[in-house]
Order: structure tokens, then C-alpha cells, then sequence
């Protein structure tokens, strides 16, 4: 059988190994795709490590890891009508079953039977992956080839900033980890008035400028709620995107917000946090929304029509591209924070 090198977790505990493992074969609803791009989500980071959240959750060692990618499409199965070879593919990585109610209903990102790419079955940091036919998304030329990878994780940023009303409001961005900073290019490419954002690491507060966000706090320093009191003449925020999943941050921009403004919270805490829902969201009025995913599929048409029009510019926030055999360097620098999204070719 021809081989492929991967990135797999092959037992529990820390770390994961650059393996010869077997090209698989596509079931009739797969398309085999060569991987010409994958990049580092934060979940990998997890996985690498073996946090706390992955100890519970990864159940199928060993396993690829990965989910993020661009791939070449080069043989598909039996039943696949929407795909051909060489098309070029980015991939929703939510595996949604098609028949429970949420399916059935507008909510298949979040259904019930739901399984994720590099964390229920094997990824994509490899030089091939499976991609079920449903859950390709084929690429609009106008896009680079780079830009196909991180669609994924951008598809978040979208699906938060445009989760509500944006055009003409002024919002507080919580983390600019990759989405928040992809968040703060969408903010203000969709007419926020002001985007104030918050970061601890000096090389994403760089970058969160470099961006676009009129306004950087950093917590350590800087008193968050007073200062976006200041910048909104008094009132708070109309708009918070939290993108940070840090306790203090996401209390902070609970009394940043104005009273009947918009909390989405995209940012996933690692432990449960007390909120005062008396003070800070029934007497304030405010609308509390989690977001989970992107909306199958009319976040992947936007985040398509965003790029192809060449009006959002997400090159700033890729700030290392290394070898797929590079992955431990990658993991590293996803730890430090010294980075924005990383990519990986096989
Ligand atoms: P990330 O971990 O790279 O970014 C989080 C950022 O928050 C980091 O840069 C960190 O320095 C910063 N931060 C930490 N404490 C802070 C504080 N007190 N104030 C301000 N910033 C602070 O993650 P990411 O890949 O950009 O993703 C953002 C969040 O969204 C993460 O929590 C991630 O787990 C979550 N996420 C959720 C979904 C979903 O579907 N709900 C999908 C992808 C990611
Ligand atoms: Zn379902």
C-alpha cells in the first residue's frame, strides 16, 4: 500500500510523531485530497499537549491531527456528484449528520451528531486526508492558495462579527489571538465606527494595530473598562466579540459593554466562570450569544465572497509558513503567542 508521512498522536500525554502511515482509500461520499496546506488551530495546540479538554475528548488514538487545510482533490468516490479531480478545496470541519433536527432545521454546525476533523477521526496535517464530499468547499480561483487553509478559522471571525448588528457601532474585540485579529480586519471592513481591541502578548497587541483596531489595550497595563468608557464618550461598547476564553477578560467586557448591547462570545473558557447575571446582563439588558462554528454553509459564501473580492486582506495575520515536518517548531511558537496563524506544507 503507498505510504504518506502524518502528524500523529499515537498515546496519551504530551506531544505527537511524524509517521509512514497508509494513503487511505475514499468511502463513496470521501474525496481523497492532496494536502497543499494546513495550519495550526489552537484545538491542535490541545491535542499536542494534552490538556485537560483533550484527555476527555480524544478517544481514537492513534490519530492525524489537524484540521485546517487546502487540498487538490485526486480521486473520489462512488457517490460524489459536486467534486472533480483537481479542484482545489477548503474543508468545514464540523461533520454534520443530515438527519437529527438541527440538521433539519438551519443548525447543522451544531448537530447533535456532530463530529470534528483531527479530533473524532483523523486530520490533515498529512501529505493526503479524507474529506467527505459534502464537507468540501471549493475554492474561487481569485483566492490564493493560501488564503484556502485558514478559511476555517476565518469563517469563526465572520460568523461572530456578523451575529448582530456591526455597521456604524463601536466594538471591543477580547484576544487577538488569530480570529480576533481576523475579527478586527471584518469589524471594520462591515462599518464599526471604532474597534477597540485587548491582548496581553506584545506581538499580537503589534499585530492587532497592524490590522486595523483604532484602539490596543493590554489589561496588564491598561484599565480596560475606564479606557472604553473613555473612548465611547461614557456609554461602553455597543458591540462585544470576545476571542479570549480568560475569565478576567470576559468579566471585563461584560462592564465595557453599554446597557442593551451585544455580547458574542466565541472564546471557549477552560473552567466554568461566575457571572453576576442580576448586574451585568438581566438589569443591563444586553443580549449574551454563543457562537459555535460557522453556518453551513452561508459563512463559507461570505468568507468566500470577502476574499475573492480582495477587500479583505488577511496576509498580515499568516506570520509563519514552515515545512509540515516542522510541526513541533509550529506548536512552540503557537505556545508563546510570538505568532498569528501558522501555516504547515507538506
Ligand atoms: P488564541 O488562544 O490564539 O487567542 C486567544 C488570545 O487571547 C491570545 O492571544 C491571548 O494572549 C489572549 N488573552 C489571554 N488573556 C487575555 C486577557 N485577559 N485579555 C485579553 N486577551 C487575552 O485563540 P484563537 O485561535 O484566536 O481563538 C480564539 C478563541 O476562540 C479561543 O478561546 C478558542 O478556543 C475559541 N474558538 C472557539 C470556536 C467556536 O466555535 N466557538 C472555534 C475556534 C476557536
Ligand atoms: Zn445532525
Amino acid at each position: 500500500m503507498a505510504k504518506m508521512k502524518a502528524v500523529v498522536k499515537t498515546k496519551p500525554g504530551p506531544g505527537a510523531e511524524i509517521l509512514d502511515v497508509n494513503i487511505p482509500k475514499p468511502g463513496s461520499n470521501h474525496v481523497l485530497v492532496r494536502v497543499l496546506a494546513t495550519s495550526i488551530c489552537g484545538t491542535d495546540l490541545h491535542i499536542y499537549e494534552w490538556n485537560e479538554w483533550a484527555k476527555q475528548r480524544i478517544k481514537n488514538l492513534p490519530q492525524i491531527i489537524g484540521h485546517e487545510l487546502c487540498g487538490e482533490v485526486v480521486e473520489l468516490g462512488d457517490n460524489v456528484k459536486n467534486l472533480k479531480k483537481s479542484d482545489v478545496i477548503s474543508a468545514e470541519t464540523h461533520i454534520a449528520c443530515g438527519h437529527c433536527y438541527l440538521c433539519q432545521t438551519g443548525l447543522a454546525h451544531i448537530c447533535v451528531n456532530g463530529k470534528i476533523f483531527g479530533v473524532d477521526i483523523d486530520g490533515v496535517f498529512a501529505e493526503y486526508a479524507l474529506v467527505s464530499a459534502n464537507n468540501a468547499w471549493v475554492l474561487d480561483e481569485k483566492i490564493p492558495k493560501d488564503f484556502a487553509s485558514v478559511m476555517e478559522p476565518l469563517g469563526n471571525a465572520i460568523h461572530t462579527v456578523l451575529a448582530g448588528e456591526i455597521v456604524g457601532n463601536t466594538v471591543l474585540i477580547t484576544g487577538c489571538g488569530p480570529i480576533g485579529l481576523m475579527s478586527i480586519a471584518v469589524s471594520h471592513l462591515c462599518g464599526a465606527t471604532k474597534v477597540v481591541a485587548t491582548e496581553i502578548n506584545e506581538y499580537r497587541i503589534q499585530l492587532a494595530k497592524k490590522v486595523g483596531a483604532d484602539v490596543v489595550l493590554n489589561p496588564k497595563k491598561d484599565n480596560v473598562v475606564q479606557r472604553v468608557l473613555a473612548e465611547t464618550g461614557g456609554l461602553g461598547v455597543d458591540v462585544v466579540l470576545e476571542m479570549s476564553g480568560n475569565h478576567e477578560a470576559i468579566q471585563e467586557a461584560l462592564e465595557a459593554l453599554r446597557p442593551g448591547g451585544r455580547y458574542s462570545i466565541l472564546g471557549i473558557p477552560d473552567t466554568p466562570m461566575e457571572i453576576d447575571l442580576g448586574r451585568d446582563i438581566i438589569f443591563k439588558y444586553i443580549t449574551v450569544q454563543g457562537i459555535n462554528g460557522r453556518l453551513m454553509f452561508s459563512t463559507w459564501y461570505k468568507t468566500s465572497r470577502f476574499l475573492s473580492s480582495g477587500r479583505l486582506n488577511i496576509e498580515p495575520i499568516i506570520t509563519h509558513r514552515l515545512r509540515l515536518d516542522e510541526f513541533e517548531k509550529g506548536m512552540e511558537l503557537m505556545k508563546s503567542g510570538n505568532c498569528g496563524k501558522i501555516l504547515l506544507y507538506p
